[in-house]
């Protein structure tokens, strides 16, 4: 049992990583094992063949790339991943379509035979939840945050234009409306093993929502928590800034962000915390002073929030718009 290691992927000790690679599960899904079917040699062959990883036992997730959404990666940019239990399978993130979706399918029933109970959502953002399209018509139950119906009617219509423009490959994409909503704290049992589920007020999103399994002690943060990437905000800084406080459980054994490679999740947090504490206080400044929004963009737009945020992966492509949304917060306090 790997119950701690450092952030990094090259970290994982190599006698427990597991890994099920596209060929194996499409061999499994050619014997009848398989409920879905894997696209290796599509047009998204790479996005449908990043390797799953056992990382707690029972646990296993796929590290997205760390890129914007592209024709390259098929749009596999997100963690995503699957937890079994004695009696079933739950499948947190489901990745930005239907084809990421299927190859979590494949990955599923190359380890196991049971049924899924249930398919997680941890946000609105397309790259998390958008692969719910495969499991459509499933007896199970997909859970979301109790703000994610409204966001996906708000927000649907637009995030599958905008994937159908970016990924060749996004064909038979749609969302997938939660059929049990987390109100503040939900309890699901997979028979034996029974996962947490936390609904957050508004921090990256206003629907956001976290996974602890009480088994292995590993916590699914999703975006709550950036690794090496760029934190995006869509929610709210104050309250992600103030749900940080108390986002990772004392007991957490393994944190796995929504981006990057999972780890003790504390120094991850801190690094998060400097970001956006240093952007509220940047943007703050800028609002006292009388900058506009284009002026504020102007003026911290190359890293004066925090002295490493050059280092982030995505800086150039983020940093932008995290001005964006704190001025528009921050300018009504
Ligand atoms: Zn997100």
């Amino acid at each position: 049992m790997i119950a701690r290691r450092p952030a990094g992927l090259s970290s994982v000790a190599p006698t427990r990583r597991r890994f099920l690679h596209c060929s194996a599960a499409a061999g499994l899904a050619g014997a009848g094992l398989a409920t879905g079917f894997c696209l290796c040699g599509s047009g998204d062959a790479r996005a449908a063949s990043l390797p799953f990883e056992e990382v707690e036992d029972g646990v296993f997730l796929r590290l997205g790339r760390q890129e914007m959404a592209n024709a390259d990666n098929g749009g596999a940019i997100a963690n995503i991943g699957f937890v079994v239990g004695a009696a079933s399978v739950a499948a947190i993130d489901t990745g930005s379509t239907r084809q990421e979706g299927e190859a979590l399918l494949a990955a599923i029933a190359s380890v196991t035979d049971k049924p899924i109970s249930h398919v997680i959502a941890t946000h609105v953002h397309p790259d998390h939840g958008f692969g719910h399209a495969a499991f459509a018509g499933s007896d199970a139950d997909f859970i979301g945050h109790r703000r994610l119906p409204d966001a996906l009617t708000e927000r649907g219509p637009f995030y599958l234009e905008q994937l159908a423009e970016l990924l060749p490959d996004a064909e038979g994409t749609e969302v997938v409306t939660p059929t049990v909503t987390v109100e503040d704290r939900l309890e699901i049992d997979l028979g034996d093993r029974v996962l947490v589920l936390t609904a957050w007020p508004a921090a990256h999103t206003d629907s956001d929502l976290t996974m602890f399994d009480g088994k292995t002690g590993l916590f699914w943060a999703s975006d709550l928590l950036f690794a090496d990437r760029l934190p995006t905000l869509d929610g709210s800084l104050a309250g992600w800034i103030a749900a940080m406080d108390t986002l990772i459980p004392a007991d957490a054994a393994l944190v796995v962000p929504g981006h990057g490679a999972p780890g003790e999740g504390r120094a991850a947090l801190m690094r998060q915390r400097d970001y956006l504490a240093g952007l509220r206080q940047a943007v703050r400044a800028a609002i006292d002073d009388g900058l506009d929004m284009t002026e504020t963009v102007a003026a911290l737009g190359d890293g004066a929030s925090g002295s490493d945020s050059r280092n982030w992966l995505l800086y150039e492509e983020n940093h932008g718009r995290n001005i964006v949304a704190a001025y528009a917060e921050l300018e009504w306090e």
